[in-house]
Order: C-alpha cells, then structure tokens, then sequence
C-alpha cells in the first residue's frame, strides 16, 4: 500500500498527493472531505496546475526564440467560464467550434482579436456572429463558407458588410497521419475536415476575390493524443508547399498520460519541436498558432465517485454513481483510465470499475486494482480534465456533475450540479 507523503504519478494534477492520514489531496484539498462537500460524482480541478500548463506553453514559445507565436486554446476540450476565464487572463487565444462555444469564450471575458472559430459545418448565423464580433480568425473549411462569408459581407443579409477586413485562415488536410484513434486522426486525405492538398489552391484564389476578406494563411490539425513529435514535423514540411504566408497554424494534439506507463513529450518538447519546423520550413517570421486542447486541461482535473455496490461472478464488478454520462471516453475510443479508492491506494483486487447506466458497454476502467473495495468507497479516475465535462451527456436522467476548483486548501463550485429540476425545465406540455 502506498503510504502517506507520496507523490503520486504524472497522470494526477501537479501537486497531488497523499496526505498525513493517506488521503488523496488534490490542490491542498481532502478528497474525502471534496466528497463530502460536493458530493459525487464530481469533477476536480486543480486550478494552479492549469495555470501552470498555460504558462509552460507561453514560456517555451519565449524559450524558442518565437516573437510571434500565439497558443490557442481548443475549447472543446473543457468550457465553464471560471476555465475560460483562467486562460483569457494567462493570454491565451481561444478557439472555438460552435455559436455556443462563442457564447461561452466572450462570456469568460476573450476579447474577440484573441478568438479564432472553427467548423466543418458553420452555420449562416454562426458566421454572423463571427462577423459581427470581427473575431481573430475564421478557419474557412470548405467552399459552401466562402459563399456563405460572401452573402453576409456582401451586404445580402443587411449584416456584416462594411468595418475592418475579417482575417480567415484556410484549412488543409496535410495527408499526413498521426498513430491515433481512427476518430480523433483529422489529418489524413479523405477526412471530413478542411481542403485537401490538390484543391487548397483554389479555395485560396477564392477567398482573394471577396471583399471584407484577408486571408493570413493556413490551418492544419493533423490529430489527437499525438504520443510523437514526428507528425507535427512532417505537417509543417507538408505546407510548405503551399507557399508563403504570414500566418501559419498547426493545430492541437499534443497528447497526454491517461495511465501512468503514457509518457507523452514534455510541452516545452513539443512547442520547441513545432517552432523549430515552422523555423524550417515555413519562414522565420510568420506568426504561428498552436492549438492545445486536452494537454492544457487533462491532467488538471480528476473525477469523484462513490462506490454504490461490489458483485463477484466472473470479475469483480465495482459500480459506481457515475459513468458513460460524466466520461464517453472509454465507450468512444476504448480509452484507458486508471482508479484508485481515495483513502486506500494501491491496491491489488483485480476490478472493473462499471457505470451505472443501462449498457453493458458503460465500463469506465476494465482492469482497475483497487484495495478490497465497498460500497461507500470514494473512488478517483485521474486524467479526466478533458472531454469528461465537455461530453457529459443525461443518459438515463443522470444530473451533470458539477465542477470543482481547487486551491492552496481552498474549494469552490465553478458548475453547480444539475438538479432534476434541470431534466425537466425545458420540456414543454
Ligand atoms: C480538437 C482540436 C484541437 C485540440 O485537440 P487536443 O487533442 O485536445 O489538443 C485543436 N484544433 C482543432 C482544429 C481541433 O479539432
């Protein structure tokens, strides 16, 4: 059994440890007293380890030797408006995917210069907004847009004509694959998203023909959970092909340790990597994007449970009071997450840690070890600071979790949970 005083893994929130009594704190805070506070499950985040990450990414741009690179954060990873709010104030960029995500982004407090919004299927009001707001950039990802912009700063709709040119990127796919999922691999030629190579040349003297227009350059995101720095040197050589630009933007991706044995490149790593190919073979002084999403939240951020009942057949079938509503992740990808019982690390009952939502599939760890679990047990899942949140769903009219930051010893709910009040309000009869 682990003991009191240790350090635990790079998979939990920088600072996390076991206390005097053997306890999981997490930003100075008791797990079990978070529990007991909040309730679960619940989602805890360690505010000082995303500042932390939001400043690595920052410092190791200046470390670089890059005057001009800008770290945009991918919203989708994780959006309330204290998170938000954190990156704006650390000069984060932040990009968005959706007329929700913008609401959210200016909300916290973004100027809209420090917002970039992307999508494969913009809608004519989202791309008002955009317009209207004049954000930093659009990523243009397919021809349908371009009319669309057209319309809207041709005046056709009485809205977004006239005022400052609207600086867009254009997004290519740099047929380029990164060893991932085959549903977060974005870069590969036949892919949902962006232009590919052999039509980028069009859509570019496209956009050049409309007024209100200014193209700036390219948008290329090759893939998530990227383990290797490798695609991101091969995307960069891609576009340069492309030729010239003054702005240059390779996306997100870098990935992050879901279980201990992950090892994922070090951020200062990854930003030195990616300056060094920009350097390479896009010009000395372009200004570059990058789009971290999970690697800024991920690790932040843990998820409470408590154990509702413990059945032996075959395995041992550990459920808890959560599940495929607070994390898809498992169910979407196969995703690998470790547990542990809060007060009791490090044990070796062989376990499936199950959800509680009616599906056989709803299986948040297959192989957890776990000391002699029980019910009442609170039970952590580190890592999951990106995409537990932002995906969490109502299946089976489970309220959403709420969200906790933490802080030298200090708590405070930035989500309150949903009530049922909340399953039902919307409902008209
Ligand atoms: C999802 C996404 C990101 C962030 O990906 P992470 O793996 O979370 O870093 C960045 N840019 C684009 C365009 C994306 O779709």
């Amino acid at each position: 059994m682990a003991t009191a005083g240790t350090l635990l893994s790079h998979v939990y929130p920088i600072g996390a440890r076991l206390n005097e009594r053997g306890v999981l704190e997490l930003g100075g805070c008791d797990a079990l007293e978070l529990a007991r506070e909040f309730g679960t499950p619940a989602y805890v985040v360690v505010e000082d380890d995303l500042r932390t990450r939001a400043q690595a990414f920052v410092e190791a741009g200046r470390a670089a030797g890059h005057e001009n690179l800008a770290v945009v954060y991918a919203s989708k990873a994780s959006a309330c408006t204290a998170l938000l709010r954190l990156f704006a104030q650390e000069g984060l960029w932040c990009d968005v995917a959706s007329g929700g995500e913008l609401h959210l982004a200016l909300a916290a407090g973004f100027p809209a210069q420090r917002l970039l919004m992307h999508g494969n299927a913009k809608s004519r009001e989202e791309l008002r907004l955009a317009l209207r707001h004049r954000l930093g950039l659009i990523v243009i990802d397919n021809l349908d847009e371009i009319q669309r912009l057209a319309g809207l700063l041709g005046g056709e709709e009485g809205d977004g004509a006239g005022g400052p040119a609207q600086g867009v990127l254009i997004r290519v796919t740099p047929d380029v694959r990164g060893d991932t999922h085959e549903k977060i691999s974005t870069g590969q030629a036949n892919s949902k998203f962006g232009f590919g190579m052999d039509q980028i040349g069009d859509a570019i003297q496209r956009v050049r023909e409309i007024a209100g227009l200014e193209l700036q350059g390219i948008h290329a995101h090759v893939g998530s959970q990227l383990l290797e720095l490798e695609p991101f040197r091969r995307a960069a050589q891609q576009l340069a092909q492309l030729g010239v630009f003054p702005t240059w933007d390779l996306g997100g991706g870098l990935g992050v340790a879901y279980t201990a044995a992950q090892h994922p490149p070090a951020i200062e790593d990854y930003v030195g990597a990616v300056v060094g190919a920009a350097r390479e073979y896009l010009g000395e002084h372009s200004r570059l994007l990058i789009e971290p999403g999970r690697s800024l939240t991920a690790n932040a951020g843990v998820t409470l449970y408590t154990v509702e009942s413990v059945k032996r057949n075959v395995s041992t079938w550990v459920a808890v009071d959560g599940g495929m509503s607070d994390n898809l992740r498992p169910m979407l990808y196969n995703a690998g997450y470790e547990a542990e019982i809060v007060d009791r690390f490090g044990g070796d009952t062989a376990c499936v840690l199950a959800g509680k939502h009616c599906e056989s599939g709803d299986v948040i760890v297959k192989d957890a070890h776990l000391d002699d679990p029980r019910p009442g047990d609170v039970v952590v899942t580190p890592a999951t600071g990106a995409y537990g949140h932002a995906m969490a769903n109502n299946y089976n009219g489970v309220p959403r979790p709420p969200v906790i930051f933490c802080s030298g010893g200090n708590a405070r709910l930035v989500v309150r949970r949903e009530s049922f009040d909340d399953l039902t309000f919307r409902d008209v009869i």
